[in-house]
Protein backbone atom coordinates (compact mmCIF):
# COMPACT_ATOMS: atom_id res chain seq x y z
CA UNK A 1 0.00 0.00 0.00
CA UNK A 2 1.31 3.38 -1.38
CA UNK A 3 0.38 6.93 0.49
CA UNK A 4 1.47 9.76 -1.68
CA UNK A 5 2.44 8.02 -4.91
CA UNK A 6 2.86 10.88 -6.75
CA UNK A 7 5.16 13.22 -4.81
CA UNK A 8 6.60 11.41 -1.72
CA UNK A 9 5.41 7.82 -1.38
CA UNK A 10 5.64 5.87 1.40
CA UNK A 11 5.18 2.19 1.34
CA UNK A 12 3.71 -0.44 3.92
CA UNK A 13 3.08 -4.80 3.26
CA UNK A 14 0.55 -6.79 4.46
CA UNK A 15 2.10 -10.28 4.49
CA UNK A 16 -0.44 -13.20 4.91
CA UNK A 17 0.19 -15.44 7.10
CA UNK A 18 -2.08 -18.71 8.75
CA UNK A 19 -3.29 -16.77 11.83
CA UNK A 20 -3.43 -12.94 10.24
CA UNK A 21 -2.10 -10.49 8.77
CA UNK A 22 1.60 -8.43 9.24
CA UNK A 23 1.59 -5.07 8.99
CA UNK A 24 5.59 -4.36 7.36
CA UNK A 25 5.85 -0.63 8.42
CA UNK A 26 2.94 1.95 8.48
CA UNK A 27 3.95 5.61 6.25
CA UNK A 28 3.01 8.76 8.40
CA UNK A 29 -0.38 8.42 8.96
CA UNK A 30 -2.80 5.98 10.01
CA UNK A 31 -3.36 3.35 7.56
CA UNK A 32 -6.12 2.11 9.46
CA UNK A 33 -8.56 1.82 6.32
CA UNK A 34 -6.63 0.70 4.10
CA UNK A 35 -5.50 -2.32 6.13
CA UNK A 36 -9.21 -3.02 7.14
CA UNK A 37 -10.30 -3.12 3.52
CA UNK A 38 -7.47 -5.66 2.67
CA UNK A 39 -8.29 -7.58 5.93
CA UNK A 40 -12.00 -7.98 5.07
CA UNK A 41 -11.10 -8.82 1.50
CA UNK A 42 -8.71 -11.21 2.62
CA UNK A 43 -10.85 -12.79 5.60
CA UNK A 44 -7.98 -12.36 7.86
CA UNK A 45 -7.32 -9.93 11.07
CA UNK A 46 -4.21 -7.42 11.37
CA UNK A 47 -2.40 -9.49 14.14
CA UNK A 48 1.08 -7.35 14.15
CA UNK A 49 2.77 -4.35 13.05
CA UNK A 50 6.48 -5.03 12.60
CA UNK A 51 8.77 -1.95 11.72
CA UNK A 52 12.33 -2.07 9.61
CA UNK A 53 12.99 1.49 11.39
CA UNK A 54 12.16 4.51 13.71
CA UNK A 55 11.93 6.87 11.01
CA UNK A 56 8.86 9.06 11.56
CA UNK A 57 7.41 8.22 7.67
CA UNK A 58 7.66 4.37 8.62
CA UNK A 59 6.19 4.45 12.66
CA UNK A 60 3.95 7.11 12.25
CA UNK A 61 1.22 5.11 11.11
CA UNK A 62 1.56 3.00 14.13
CA UNK A 63 -0.68 5.05 16.35
CA UNK A 64 -3.72 5.57 13.96
CA UNK A 65 -3.90 1.96 12.77
CA UNK A 66 -3.25 0.68 16.57
CA UNK A 67 -6.41 3.07 17.30
CA UNK A 68 -8.94 0.48 14.75
CA UNK A 69 -6.90 -2.71 15.99
CA UNK A 70 -6.13 -2.27 19.37
CA UNK A 71 -4.62 -5.92 19.81
CA UNK A 72 -1.86 -6.08 17.27
CA UNK A 73 1.54 -6.74 18.89
CA UNK A 74 3.61 -4.05 17.92
CA UNK A 75 7.53 -4.71 16.83
CA UNK A 76 10.25 -2.88 16.37
CA UNK A 77 14.39 -3.72 16.38
CA UNK A 78 16.23 -3.65 19.70
CA UNK A 79 18.28 -0.94 18.55
CA UNK A 80 16.08 1.01 16.88
CA UNK A 81 13.58 0.85 19.58
CA UNK A 82 15.29 3.75 21.84
CA UNK A 83 15.61 6.06 18.68
CA UNK A 84 11.96 5.80 18.50
CA UNK A 85 11.49 6.77 22.12
CA UNK A 86 13.96 9.78 21.35
CA UNK A 87 17.47 8.91 22.47
CA UNK A 88 19.70 9.18 19.95
CA UNK A 89 22.19 8.36 21.58
CA UNK A 90 25.00 6.00 19.84
CA UNK A 91 26.64 2.62 21.31
CA UNK A 92 30.24 1.95 21.93
CA UNK A 93 31.75 -0.04 18.89
CA UNK A 94 28.94 2.23 16.37
CA UNK A 95 30.03 4.79 14.03
CA UNK A 96 30.15 7.88 15.82
CA UNK A 97 28.19 9.57 13.02
CA UNK A 98 24.80 11.01 14.22
CA UNK A 99 21.61 9.73 13.39
CA UNK A 100 19.64 11.36 10.76
CA UNK A 101 16.35 12.07 9.36
CA UNK A 102 12.86 12.72 9.92
CA UNK A 103 11.33 11.88 13.73
CA UNK A 104 7.75 11.96 15.48
CA UNK A 105 6.94 12.47 18.82
CA UNK A 106 5.40 8.53 19.80
CA UNK A 107 3.27 8.35 22.88
CA UNK A 108 3.19 4.57 22.48
CA UNK A 109 5.86 1.45 23.26
CA UNK A 110 6.35 -1.32 20.65
CA UNK A 111 4.89 -4.39 22.41
CA UNK A 112 8.21 -6.06 21.54
CA UNK A 113 11.93 -5.62 20.45
CA UNK A 114 13.80 -8.35 18.24
CA UNK A 115 16.98 -8.88 16.99
CA UNK A 116 18.20 -10.34 13.36
CA UNK A 117 17.78 -13.72 13.48
CA UNK A 118 14.63 -13.60 14.82
CA UNK A 119 11.26 -14.67 13.46
CA UNK A 120 7.82 -13.05 13.22
CA UNK A 121 5.57 -15.41 11.45
CA UNK A 122 7.38 -16.36 7.87
CA UNK A 123 9.66 -13.23 8.37
CA UNK A 124 13.16 -13.88 9.17
CA UNK A 125 14.64 -10.25 10.55
CA UNK A 126 18.02 -9.62 8.84
CA UNK A 127 20.24 -7.28 10.28
CA UNK A 128 20.68 -4.32 7.94
CA UNK A 129 22.01 -1.08 9.87
CA UNK A 130 23.40 1.97 8.29
CA UNK A 131 20.67 4.03 7.33
CA UNK A 132 19.51 4.17 10.94
CA UNK A 133 21.88 1.74 13.80
CA UNK A 134 18.96 -0.60 14.67
CA UNK A 135 17.61 -0.69 10.85
CA UNK A 136 16.51 -4.62 9.41
CA UNK A 137 14.91 -6.20 6.52
CA UNK A 138 12.42 -9.13 6.69
CA UNK A 139 12.76 -11.92 4.36
CA UNK A 140 9.87 -14.37 3.86
CA UNK A 141 11.22 -17.47 4.17
CA UNK A 142 8.58 -19.11 1.97
CA UNK A 143 9.53 -17.22 -1.13
CA UNK A 144 12.53 -15.20 -0.11
CA UNK A 145 10.85 -11.78 -1.09
CA UNK A 146 13.08 -9.28 0.93
CA UNK A 147 10.80 -6.30 3.14
CA UNK A 148 13.91 -3.89 2.93
CA UNK A 149 12.49 -0.90 4.51
CA UNK A 150 15.37 2.22 3.43
CA UNK A 151 18.40 -0.03 2.88
CA UNK A 152 17.53 0.79 -0.71
CA UNK A 153 15.39 2.74 -2.33
CA UNK A 154 14.26 2.61 -6.17
CA UNK A 155 12.01 5.87 -6.57
CA UNK A 156 14.29 8.09 -9.18
CA UNK A 157 16.56 5.17 -9.79
CA UNK A 158 17.47 1.97 -7.27
CA UNK A 159 20.27 3.06 -4.85
CA UNK A 160 21.78 1.80 -1.67
CA UNK A 161 21.15 3.83 1.49
CA UNK A 162 22.82 7.04 1.37
CA UNK A 163 23.13 7.66 -2.40
CA UNK A 164 21.97 11.22 -3.36
CA UNK A 165 19.00 10.69 -6.17
CA UNK A 166 18.28 14.52 -6.93
CA UNK A 167 14.64 13.70 -7.98
CA UNK A 168 13.76 12.17 -4.56
CA UNK A 169 17.07 12.47 -2.23
CA UNK A 170 14.96 12.07 1.21
CA UNK A 171 16.41 8.66 2.03
CA UNK A 172 19.64 9.86 1.51
CA UNK A 173 19.34 12.81 3.55
CA UNK A 174 18.00 10.61 6.50
CA UNK A 175 20.94 7.83 5.96
CA UNK A 176 22.86 7.33 9.05
CA UNK A 177 26.41 5.87 7.92
CA UNK A 178 26.71 5.15 4.22
CA UNK A 179 29.56 2.70 4.92
CA UNK A 180 27.23 0.82 6.92
CA UNK A 181 24.93 1.04 4.50
CA UNK A 182 27.04 -0.27 1.53
CA UNK A 183 27.86 -3.35 3.58
CA UNK A 184 24.60 -4.13 4.19
CA UNK A 185 23.58 -3.89 0.80
CA UNK A 186 25.93 -6.24 0.41
CA UNK A 187 24.80 -9.00 2.90
CA UNK A 188 21.09 -8.05 1.45
CA UNK A 189 22.17 -10.14 -1.78
CA UNK A 190 23.01 -12.96 -0.11
CA UNK A 191 19.88 -14.47 0.37
CA UNK A 192 18.98 -14.44 -3.33
CA UNK A 193 15.94 -12.46 -3.45
CA UNK A 194 12.80 -13.40 -5.57
CA UNK A 195 11.92 -9.69 -5.04
CA UNK A 196 12.82 -6.06 -3.72
CA UNK A 197 10.16 -4.06 -1.66
CA UNK A 198 11.20 -1.20 -0.21
CA UNK A 199 9.75 1.65 1.47
CA UNK A 200 10.00 4.49 -1.00
CA UNK A 201 9.63 3.27 -4.94
CA UNK A 202 8.09 0.41 -6.70
CA UNK A 203 9.18 -2.95 -6.12
CA UNK A 204 11.26 -5.27 -8.50
CA UNK A 205 11.43 -8.68 -9.24
CA UNK A 206 14.40 -10.33 -9.54
CA UNK A 207 16.15 -7.85 -8.20
CA UNK A 208 19.93 -9.19 -8.39
CA UNK A 209 21.13 -7.32 -11.14
CA UNK A 210 19.63 -4.16 -10.16
CA UNK A 211 20.96 -4.48 -6.63
CA UNK A 212 24.82 -5.07 -7.67
CA UNK A 213 24.35 -2.23 -9.93
CA UNK A 214 23.38 -0.23 -7.26
CA UNK A 215 26.08 -1.61 -5.18
CA UNK A 216 28.64 -0.37 -7.78
CA UNK A 217 27.17 3.09 -7.85
CA UNK A 218 27.89 2.97 -3.81
CA UNK A 219 30.81 2.22 -3.84
CA UNK A 220 32.47 4.40 -6.02
CA UNK A 221 31.04 7.04 -4.61
CA UNK A 222 31.71 6.33 -1.42
CA UNK A 223 35.07 5.53 -1.43
CA UNK A 224 35.22 8.96 -3.58
CA UNK A 225 33.15 10.97 -0.97
CA UNK A 226 35.55 9.81 2.04
ZN1 LIG B 1 14.04 6.10 6.69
Amino acid sequence: MTKFPAVFPMNCFLVEEEDGLTLVDSTMSSVAVEVAEQARMLGKELRRIALTHAHGDHAGGVAGTRQRFPNVEVSISERDAPILAGDHSLRAGEPQTPVKGYFIKVDWKPDRTFNPGDRIGSLQVVAAPGHTPGHVAFLDVRDRALLAGDAFQTRAGIAVSGVLRPLFPFPAMATWDRPTALRTAIALREPKPSLLAVGHGDALLEPDGAMSRAIEVASRRFVKAS
